[in-house]
């Protein structure tokens, strides 16, 4: 939601949601009515400068952070989506799991170490640089940027879910109880604990006089209450499906739409009269090649409709997630996608069997959820 791609870096897909544009704002504010303070005899362009300069190496170090979890977790296996910059700082965001507590460790705890590495080499440079005789607002913004890593590196690390230091707790309870689920109910329920905390000091330093920082503390903690709710939610929801099979949730044979019809006889023939959205495409010897939606359509315009075929602009079937019918829907989960409008193709000895979509899912989830009030998730 209102994130504006930037680009590809180390091969991850990184977008920066316009929320960042507060956090720039607020670091420049605070570097430049700082910096009088510590090195004086500047003016005060001088010091906006280089308070933009600071929040702009700042957001850079965010994405270092972010970047570093990346590439531990396609180390692990596990399949990147994309990394965003926002309000509170940066999230990756992961198609899954690390299979083992060591992996799930080690992606956690890369990003804090990132900031802490990075808070160690701007004290250097500082220190570097003095001896060198460099300008002191310069040093100056050097050790805020070392200041300010070493915040986060520490911050992050605290433990409950969904900061970092949460999920290093998850690896540790994981790996003590040798259950994931069990290890997320109580990383998550840290979290809650962690934002209460971090609500009652954002409240004391705003009666002590603290505004800013103390209102910046307390909506911290409220985001970490609802991020850590959500996170129980969505770990009791896989625990309400765990038995259940792909085969359970998909609508068996779909409808597909040939491959060589024009886009205008396809929305005529196939879209009016019909509620679905997605339609897998099939070739003339009916083997599937791929899914059109909604969202394939809309990038057509109206004049072109007419000499462009659906195979032109399917997503190819490479790209879409595909199951078998006995295997478990949690795993299935993990796989989907916004790509692909959370849908996937159900294929059983090479032939279509069924598609899964997201409202076949949504409507299970919430049936389980109903059958099931009290989540056998223990203590
Ligand atoms: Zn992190």
């Amino acid at each position: 939601m209102g994130s504006i791609p930037i680009g590809r870096i180390a091969g991850f897909p990184v977008s920066v949601n316009w929320s960042v544009l507060v956090i720039l704002w607020l670091f420049t504010w605070s570097l430049a009515s700082t910096l009088p303070g510590t090195v004086p005899g500047y003016s005060t362009w001088a010091y906006w400068l280089a308070g933009v300069c600071g929040a702009l190496i700042l957001l850079g170090s965010l994405l270092a952070h972010e970047l570093t979890h990346a590439i531990l977790a396609r180390r692990a296996g596990v399949e990147v989506f994309d990394v965003t910059l926002w309000l509170f700082g940066g999230v990756t965001r992961l198609g899954g799991e690390a299979k083992t507590p060591q992996g799930a460790f080690r992606i956690a705890v890369s990003g804090p170490l990132m900031s802490l590495a990075l808070a160690v080499v701007f004290a250097g440079a500082a220190y570097g640089l003095g001896a060198l005789g460099v300008a002191h607002i310069v040093l100056g913004v050097a050790w805020w940027l070392a200041g300010i890593n070493l915040l986060l590196g520490l911050f992050n690390l605290l433990p409950g879910a969904p900061l970092d230091g949460g999920r290093v707790l998850k690896a540790y309870l994981w790996r003590r109880y040798g259950d994931p689920v069990r290890a997320a109910v109580g990383a998550a329920r840290a979290g809650r604990v962690l934002a209460f905390i971090l609500i009652a000091l954002g409240l004391v330093e705003f009666l002590a006089g603290v505004l800013v920082g103390g209102v910046w503390l307390a909506f911290l903690g409220w985001f970490i209450f609802a991020a850590s709710r959500e996170e129980e939610a969505q770990v009791t929801t896989q625990q309400a499906i765990a038995g259940v099979r792909v085969a359970d949730v998909m609508t068996a044979q779909p409808h597909t739409a040939p491959a060589d019809i024009t886009i205008e006889d396809f929305i005529q023939r196939y879209l009016l009269g019909d509620r679905h959205s997605a339609y897998p495409v099939a070739d003339r010897d009916g083997s599937i090649i791929g899914l059109i939606t909604l969202a394939q359509l809309r990038g057509v315009a109206p004049s072109q409709r007419a000499a462009t075929l659906v195979r032109e602009v399917a997503i190819p079937l490479p790209q879409v997630p595909t199951a078998a019918p006995h295997e478990p829907l949690t795993a299935l989960l993990q796989r989907l996608g916004p790509g692909c409008g959370n849908r996937a193709l159900v294929v059983s000895g090479g032939q279509l069997a069924g598609i899964v979509t997201a409202s076949d899912l949504s409507r299970l989830i919430d049936v389980y959820r109903l059958a099931s009030p009290h989540p056998r998730v223990g203590h």
